[in-house]
């Protein structure tokens, strides 16, 4: 996937700014940054929900205005924000986006996903009803059902405990290890991005400030770990801007 100097303001705010970056098949990038920042703004306009002004956003060479259903159709998403219809059980939840998606052996994907997020138990209960959590959990199972491409995730461990969290966690990346799907993530939790991203970007006010290894980038910029970097990002941004890229 490739954002090539996406742009979209509100009135007189930039809310993106200039952004491009690239997410290579099998690669797990995190983009980070204050509230603000202007994380989902990109995710957005990378889905095709939001028509940047200027920029454009590929994915396997092909463009969101060129080839939007076949884009759309390799990549998926899931947010702690944005749960699943609360009036449909979670099995219906699945059945619906796996016809949307056009799954084939759609009930068999859908049992194995109820089996890796944990949610047999709550196949047919409506997904109103679910927590927070086990919500987030059947947003994650859809996100997987077409085996996407692409996985764009917005603080998609926001609502879990810390165990199911690590779980999560570790299911993704095994999807990623085994499809070569790209995955674009954003997160709050620094301890959590420094363990699965394989690379960093740091958004402010727009704009990619910094950008690296989340292991080694900190001491580059004398800082003990990644969140004191994140914190030095949202404070001062100005004083990192032009580092990169
Ligand atoms: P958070 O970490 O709080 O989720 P974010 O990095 O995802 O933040 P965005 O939601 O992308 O930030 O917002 C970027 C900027 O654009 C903010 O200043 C926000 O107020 C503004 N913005 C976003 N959507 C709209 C909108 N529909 N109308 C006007 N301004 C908007």
């Amino acid at each position: 996937m490739r954002l090539d100097v996406l742009r979209k303001s509100y009135g007189a705010v930039a809310a993106v700014d200039g952004v491009s970056f690239v997410v290579g098949p099998g690669e797990i990038v995190g983009l980070l940054g204050p509230n603000g920042a202007g994380k989902t703004t990109t995710i957005n306009m990378v889905m095709g929900v939001l028509e940047p002004d200027s920029g454009a956003v590929s994915v396997e060479g092909e463009t969101i205005s060129s080839r939007r259903s076949w884009v759309l159709s390799r990549m998926n998403f899931a947010a702690g924000y944005a749960p699943l219809p609360g009036n449909l059980t979670v099995y219906q939840n699945l059945r619906v986006f796996s016809l949307l998606y056009s799954v084939p052996n759609a009930r068999e994907r859908i049992a194995t996903l109820l089996g890796q997020f944990d949610l047999i138990r709550f196949r047919n209960v409506k997904c109103g009803t679910l927590s927070s959590g086990e919500q987030t959990r059947v947003s994650l199972a859809k996100a997987l059902l077409n085996l996407p491409h692409l996985l764009l995730l917005d603080e998609p461990t926001a609502s879990l405990d810390p165990a199911t969290a690590r779980h999560i966690r570790s299911v993704i990346r095994s999807y990623v290890a085994e499809s070569r799907a790209g995955v674009l993530w954003t997160s709050h939790n620094m301890h959590e991005v420094a363990e699965v991203c394989d690379r960093v970007l740091l958004l402010s006010r727009g704009r990619i400030l910094l950008g690296g290894n989340p292991k080694t980038l900190p001491a580059l910029h004398g800082k003990k770990n990644l969140e004191d970097l994140f914190i030095a990002v949202a404070l001062e941004p100005l004083s990192l801007e032009g580092v990169l890229p």
